[in-house]
């Protein structure tokens, strides 16, 4: 057995969407981190639908080295089953979650990794302070994360993304999921096992622009709800009893100013607001039961969660350029 099989090795799971800007000084970082490390460290890319150069950059940047994977995605199919991907395929005995500009520290990849060697299973990066994100995006995040677990029960960590370690046997748990939106922390959570965390200050982003803007942010925390709990349909019903018992008591005191205290009062128009707003309180709950209804349309099609286009590994790889892992079949690989 040569020495490489006896170390440990870890993987490094880097979703990639349009970061050409930062792939310069991400390659230039990873290879001072792997010369500092002991383990085998392999690194994936996985190249989500890029529109700009990132996936040829990162082939060129990484041709002369070893030990990366470069996983090409058809298109866009989003950061949590980019992830997802490169969980799927890895093969290493642990694998580290990162973003690739930089704003997860490779120095607490390292410590990660240590505390995995000390004999935990899940290392959560917990951000004690981060730069770059408005006032307003913090208390939004701190109060969801809290939300979260009040509604859910899951125990997962406050004010943790995704960044985080996860030893073989949680990767193998992990890919027992087979949702087609896998809200990728909270899943992780649920899996229980055993759990530590290294805390950081996250730093804003080397380069380029957050492939996460609002809409995308507020989707995510959406799924992350509605695939964990089915609390807020008890919500509706429970709202919906409540307005009714309502109802039946304004009725009655309707009828007792008309008939016994003959002080009924006119001006049935402010009856339109009233329309209005419980209007608006039924729509929101149809939207809200179509929401949880899309999912189980969803998942009750089946469809593959990703396709890759091809999987290409940096030259002196030990498995060979044309190598595809656990019978990848490189052209229309689904995420089953
Ligand atoms: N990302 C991706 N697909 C997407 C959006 C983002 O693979 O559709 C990647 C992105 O390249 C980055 C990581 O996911 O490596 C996190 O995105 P970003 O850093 O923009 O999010 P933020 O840190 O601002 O929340
Ligand atoms: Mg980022």
């Amino acid at each position: 057995m040569s020495d490489s099989e006896l170390k440990p090795s870890v993987a490094l799971i880097i979703p990639v969407y349009n970061e050409e800007e930062v792939l310069p000084q991400l390659i230039r970082e990873l290879e001072v981190f792997r010369a500092t490390r002991s383990e085998t460290i392999r690194i994936y890319l996985v190249n989500d639908g890029s529109t700009d150069s990132t996936f040829v950059l990162a082939r060129e940047l990484t041709t002369s080295f070893q030990g990366y994977v470069l996983i090409d995605f058809s298109r866009n199919f989003g950061h949590q089953l980019a992830v997802s991907a490169g969980l799927e395929i890895c093969e290493e005995d642990a694998a580290i979650i990162m973003d690739a500009d930089l704003q997860d520290p490779l120095a607490v990849a390292g410590e990660m990794i240590d505390k995995w060697q000390e004999g935990s299973d899940i290392v959560h990066g917990v951000r004690r302070s981060r730069q770059g994100v408005s006032f307003m995006e913090r208390i939004t995040a701190r109060l969801y994360y809290r939300v979260f677990r009040a509604l859910t029960g899951v125990e997962a960590p406050m004010d943790a993304g995704d960044f985080r370690l996860l030893a073989r046997p949680v990767i193998n748990a992990f890919g027992k999921f087979k949702e087609q939106q896998p809200y990728v922390r909270g899943l992780i959570s649920w899996l229980g096992f055993n759990q530590a965390s290294v805390e950081f200050d996250r730093p804003a982003r080397a380069a380029g622009e957050t492939k996460y803007p609002w809409k995308r942010r507020l989707d995510l925390a959406f799924d992350g709800l509605i695939s964990f709990s089915g609390r807020p349909l008890r919500w509706a019903m429970r709202l919906g009893l409540l307005i009714s018992a309502g109802s039946i008591a304004g009725l009655c005191w309707v009828l007792l100013t008309k008939y016994i205290f003959q002080t009924a009062i006119t001006g049935w128009a402010s009856l339109i607001f009233v329309a209005f707003f419980f209007g608006g309180v039924q729509l929101f709950f149809l939207g809200l039961v179509g929401s949880y209804l899309a999912r189980v349309y969803d998942e009750v099609k089946d469809r593959p969660r990703y396709v890759i286009r091809t999987i290409h590994h940096s030259e002196g790889a030990s498995s060979g350029s044309k190598a595809v892992p656990r019978g990848f079949d490189t052209q229309t690989r689904e995420g089953s």
